[in-house]
């Protein structure tokens, strides 16, 4: 048994003319955490996408623990259920309590009852420093709080995956370091983690690799101190001066 959790070759997605993804290959080992860094429209959100066929890819194969994705014969939606993803503005139910946002899913798709579904949830609300937040609803909770009851949700489905995508880019600075906090500790417990982050000090701090995607494509990638601390390809080191 190989410990790959995340495989994918040959990955293309377009819509329509516009080709976003150029042709993708990755392998992700368990516990791996990687951070995918690039500008804007380079195509991170259209990838990460692709990993839980939020987006269906043009072509290309995608195994996640082993089961494949892109086979029209496995069932997306158990398939789905294993990959846990957090976004940028949340998503969070928001006319449902904090607690009822993560015990939803794991009733209607994994079947749990209440008891044991309100006990995971706890679990995870504890996980991430708002078991106090149970009966709140997400409106009433500052953006820091509200990712943090994302993660908490995704958390709960016990995936084997974790997917972010900028899940820091919507709050204001100061609320920034809790969730980067969460994210810290969930790696440091082995999560296998795919990370689309602006925090460059989190990709260098945390990362076992970095991405750089620009057009579609993966142009360079390494440990962190290789990619973000001497980049060898002239669009990284164009990006990285932009940002850092
Ligand atoms: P990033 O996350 O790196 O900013 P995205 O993956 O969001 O990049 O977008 C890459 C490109 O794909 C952009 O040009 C964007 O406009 C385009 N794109 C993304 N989603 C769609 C869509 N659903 N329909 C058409 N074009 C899209
Ligand atoms: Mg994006």
């Amino acid at each position: 048994m190989s410990d790959v959790k995340i495989d994918i070759s040959g990955l293309r997605k377009s819509f329509g003319q516009l080709e976003v993804l150029g042709g993708v290959d990755q392998r992700v080992e368990s516990g791996e955490v990687v951070c995918v860094i690039g500008p804007s429209g380079s195509g991170k959100s259209t990838f990460l996408r692709c990993v839980n066929l939020l987006e269906q890819p043009t072509a290309g194969r995608i195994v996640v623990d082993g089961m494949e994705l892109t086979d029209p014969d496995t069932d997306i939606d158990v398939a789905r259920a294993r990959i846990g993803m957090v976004f940028q503005q949340f998503n969070l139910f928001t006319h449902l309590s904090v607690l009822d946002n993560l015990t939803v899913a794991q009733r209607k798709v994994l079947g749990r009852d209440r008891t044991k579904a309100e006990s995971v949830a706890g679990e995870n609300l504890r996980k991430v420093g708002l078991e106090d937040k149970a009966g709140s609803m997400p409106g009433r909770l500052s953006g820091g709080q509200q990712q943090r009851v994302g993660i908490a949700r995704a958390l709960a489905m016990d995936p084997d995956v974790m997917l972010f995508d900028e899940p820091t880019s919507a709050l204001d600075p100061e609320l920034v370091g809790d969730v980067l906090g969460v994210m810290r500790r969930l790696a440091d417990e082995g999560m296998t983690m795919l990370v689309v982050t602006h925090e460059m000090q989190f990709a260098r701090e945390v990362a076992d690799r970095v991405l750089f995607m620009d057009g579609g494509v993966i142009v360079e990638q390494g440990p962190p101190a290789e990619v973000i601390g001497a980049p060898q390809q002239e669009r990284t080191r164009g990006f990285l001066a932009r940002v850092l």
